[in-house]
C-alpha cells in the first residue's frame, strides 16, 4: 500500500521549481494570451467553466494569497484592475465573477496565485 499521499490529499501544494504558469509565461507551454505587460499575463482558461474563462496570472511567483506580504500589494491590486479591464474588453457589461482559489479545501490545483475572470452566464450564489 502507498503511503505517498495523493495530490487531492496533500494538506497545501508547495510550488514545483517552476510552475505550469511560469513554463506558459516563457511561452514553453502554449496558451491563448489576452493581455499582457510587465507584471502579469491573462490567458484562456484550457477547461473552461463559462463562455468567458481567463486566468490572469502575476509574472512574479506567489503561490497564493495567504503567501502574500504588504509588499506584494501594488501586485495584487494589479491583478484585479487587470481582471476589470479585461472584463471591459470582453464585453462583459452586464456582470462576471472573479475568483481566487486558496488551498486544498477552496480547489487550487495550481500553486501559482492568478484570479478566475469568468463570464458569459449566470452564477449561483452562494457558489458551490
Ligand atoms: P485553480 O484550480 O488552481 O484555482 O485553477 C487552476 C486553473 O488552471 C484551472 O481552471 C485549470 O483548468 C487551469 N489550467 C491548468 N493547467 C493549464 C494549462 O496548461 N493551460 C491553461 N490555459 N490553463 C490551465
Amino acid at each position: 500500500m502507498s503511503t505517498v499521499p495523493s495530490p487531492a490529499e496533500t494538506p497545501q501544494q508547495t510550488p514545483p521549481a517552476r510552475t505550469i504558469f511560469q513554463k506558459i509565461a516563457a511561452r514553453e507551454i502554449p496558451a491563448q494570451f489576452v493581455h499582457e505587460d510587465g507584471l502579469c499575463f491573462a490567458i484562456r482558461d484550457i477547461s473552461p467553466q463559462a463562455p468567458v474563462h481567463i486566468l490572469v496570472i502575476p509574472k512574479q511567483l506567489v503561490a497564493r494569497v495567504e503567501q502574500a506580504g504588504a509588499g506584494d500589494a501594488p501586485l495584487l491590486g494589479h491583478l484585479l484592475l487587470t481582471a476589470g479591464k479585461i472584463a471591459r474588453e470582453q464585453g462583459l457589461s452586464d456582470g462576471f465573477r472573479l475568483v481566487v482559489n486558496n488551498g486544498r479545501q477552496a480547489g487550487e490545483t495550481v500553486p501559482h496565485l492568478h484570479v478566475h475572470l469568468l463570464g458569459g452566464r449566470d452564477f449561483a450564489w452562494p457558489p458551490g
